[in-house]
């Protein structure tokens, strides 16, 4: 019997918390699961002290070899979209990931590349190697950006019709599609080219969760043929929390506190409220009288995006002030109801504590993914990018959310409705059901993740394509 050599897998992964996260999990996954090596090159800019302490634990692990390519100085004017800087640090770090491939003695026998990274296949293609792109996001997501080449002017006010997939709400689309004039939508219409050249596409989901939209990758015939590669749905794959040596304030707090009483809220790595959203949110949260623990970051009136990801680097730089944003004795009055937590908290071990019972959440997909796997249902308060997407399917097609009226992008959501919305999550009885759906969803995603499950099976086809390749 031939016993294969142990396979070699690169991955790219884009600058940011949220897309670097994944990347590693699916390295770590490879690697202890199935025996991979693996290499995982990271692009950054200016690293966040949690990106930099997420590389940090990672090389220390020594599960794999990080490589932090060179740094590319980039300045964009200020109205850069974020598609445009994603796609335009990825393509100036492409000679330095060339020549690290080239000078490899292991040569990888894969390269798995991430959404912003689908212009280094042709370096796989170069040097012969398998190539994957890892959707760290879910199906619908998948199924909008290879359709989006073909979509053509979407027609206001009409909800987009994805082959096979349930509609989109005009209003819930990606941002992308709004901004026909900006580059970032060519670069988009680029990258959604470029996924079918790989040999596979890897996404973030399970069958329980997006059933019709993954089914539709495989017989809906014009999805079929914009797709036309297989699709390997693998979630979920989130972090888990490490056990700390020593516990943080929060997580002491929450040891306190009776199962599933406490609801978190948090917008993600960039995600920012205005001023007004800040006090409706704090007054909301103590309206509900349920136990909180809130990420607080300085309000920003005039961009909810990841300003944090490319300006402020520095998250505990208002560990002081907080204050100043909410209103007047709001921390006193709710001293023994909840905790705010200033610019960053430990999310996935919040999440993974039994004390957390639901979660005000912008829908990230990993952020959404840490809920699900823990059974916690979710208040979709989508920001920007492909959430209000997301959150769509969260409250409409999955039974896992519910999500305010008007979009709080656009509009100030009061703290009646945040009120109504916490309580329902946490203990009406009109939650009940979204809390079952919750609890239903973790087990399903315990379940496909196992060996023999869905997921399981689907990154182990990835792994013989890739033996095959070593052995060949
Ligand atoms: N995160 C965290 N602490 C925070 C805010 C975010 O650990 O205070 C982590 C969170 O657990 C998740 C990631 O940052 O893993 C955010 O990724 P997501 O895809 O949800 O959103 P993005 O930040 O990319 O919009």
């Amino acid at each position: 019997m031939v016993i294969p050599s142990k396979s070699h897998v690169a991955l790219l992964a884009s600058p940011g918390f949220g897309h670097l996260i994944p990347v590693i999990e699916l390295a770590k996954r490879l690697v202890t699961v199935h025996s991979f090596s693996a290499t995982v090159f990271v692009v950054t800019t200016n690293p966040s002290p949690a990106e930099s302490q997420l590389l940090q634990s990672a090389a220390s692990a020594n599960l794999f070899d990080i490589a932090v390519l060179p740094h590319v100085n980039l300045t964009f004017p200020p109205e850069t979209d974020i598609v445009t800087r994603m796609a335009v640090m990825m393509r100036e770090a492409l000679p330095s990931l060339h020549s690290s491939i080239a000078g490899m003695t292991h040569r990888p026998t894969a390269l798995i590349v991430d959404l912003f990274g689908t212009e280094a296949i042709k370096i796989a293609d170069e040097f012969d190697m398998l190539k994957y792109v890892f959707i760290a996001s879910n199906a619908l997501f998948l199924a909008f950006t290879v359709y989006f080449p073909f979509m053509g002017k979407i027609e206001k006010d009409e909800p987009l019709i994805l082959p096979g997939c349930n509609p989109v709400p005009f209003e819930n689309l990606n941002e992308i599609a709004f901004h026909p004039e900006a580059q970032g939508y060519q670069e988009y219409i680029r990258i959604g080219l470029e996924i079918p050249t790989a040999n596979g596409v890897i996404v973030n989901t399970w069958e329980d969760l997006e059933g019709k939209t993954l089914c539709s990758f495989k017989s809906n015939e014009i999805m079929k043929a914009v797709i036309k590669i297989p699709v390997h749905a693998i979630g979920p794959l989130v972090r888990r929390a490490p056990s700390a040596d020593s516990k943080s304030a929060v997580i002491e707090w929450l040891d306190m506190q009776p199962n599933e009483s406490v609801v978190y809220v948090s917008f993600g790595s960039g995600g920012t409220l205005t001023t007004q959203q800040t006090i409706e949110m704090a007054w909301g949260l103590e309206l509900s009288q349920q136990r909180f623990i809130w990420v607080v970051r300085p309000p920003i009136d005039y961009d909810a995006s990841a300003s944090l990801y490319f300006e402020s680097k520095d998250d505990k730089s208002d560990g002081g002030g907080i204050s100043r944003y909410l209103p007047d004795g709001f921390l006193a009055r709710t001293s023994d109801l909840g905790r705010v937590v200033p610019m960053w908290a430990p999310q996935e071990e919040i999440l993974a504590h039994p004390a957390t019972g639901g979660c005000i959440s912008h829908c990230g997909w990993n952020s959404t993914l840490e809920c699900l796997v823990h059974g916690i249902p979710i208040i979709g308060w989508p920001l920007y990018a492909e959430q209000n997407m997301n959150a769509t399917m969260l409250t409409r097609d999955i039974g896992v959310a519910i999500r305010p009226t008007g979009q709080p992008s656009k509009v100030t959501v009061g703290r009646e409705e945040i009120e109504k919305m916490v309580r329902k999550i946490m203990v009406d009885k009109e939650g009940a059901t979204i809390r079952l759906k919750a609890k239903e969803l973790q087990k399903s995603g315990e379940k496909v993740s196992s060996k023999g499950g869905s997921s399981y099976d689907a990154l182990s086809e990835i792994v013989k394509e890739c033996e095959m390749n070593t052995l060949s």
